[in-house]
């Protein structure tokens, strides 16, 4: 992770499988998912859009340009998924920039909005197989997660949104989460 040539910079990139497009400025995930889908409306074709976007990004104003244009467009070919951990770099989303009520603001915006317990897989299944929410309204999926979560000792702890673990602290982490792996695929 953040080492020279690694595709784990910190921010997504094009390098790790099922990543179509480099972002990390904030608030450009969006727009330019809108974009597409508009695209694909424009030339009649029938492929849907996702985006994944972390809580903390909203405060960009880009975010709400391409919110307002979604809607206008009706573009019900767009999903977009908010991460909706509480969290961000600096600390409590609330208190660096409120965002609530964020479903009322989506829905205000012409949005189709669903909320879930992100850290549930079959939640989160139920939800993309809804999808479109309502016709020719682009949705959104407010994913409610836990910060770090399976990791007891990085749940919901702000340092380790940009922190490096010890050798240690990866051996660990890397035992809870085989732990969690292992439950999930004997369900
Ligand atoms: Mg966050």
């Amino acid at each position: 992770m953040c080492k020279y040539k690694s595709p784990y910079i910190g921010h997504p990139t094009r390098k790790v499988n099922g990543i179509e497009q480099n972002t990390g400025a904030l608030g450009h995930g969006l727009p330019i998912c809108t974009g597409i889908a508009l695209a694909a409306k424009i030339d009649k074709r029938s492929y849907r859009v996702f985006t994944l976007m972390g809580d903390g990004e909203l405060p960009e104003g880009s975010n709400w340009e391409a919110a307002l244009s979604a809607a206008h467009y009706k573009l019900d070919n767009l999903c977009a998924v908010v991460d909706k951990n509480t969290l961000q770099i600096t600390g409590a989303t609330a208190a660096v920039m409120n965002t609530d009520p964020l479903g009322e603001k989506w829905k205000a915006f012409g949005w189709s909005v669903k909320e879930v317990n992100g850290n549930d897989v079959d939640e989160l299944k139920a939800a993309f197989a809804a999808l479109p929410f309502e016709t020719g309204k682009p949705s959104l999926i407010i994913a409610h997660t836990t910060k770090g979560k399976g990791v007891s000792f990085m749940e919901n702890e702000t340092k380790w949104h940009h922190g490096v673990p010890s050798k240690e602290q990866y051996e660990q982490a890397q035992q809870e989460l085989d732990a969690v792996l292992e439950s999930l695929m004997n369900n």
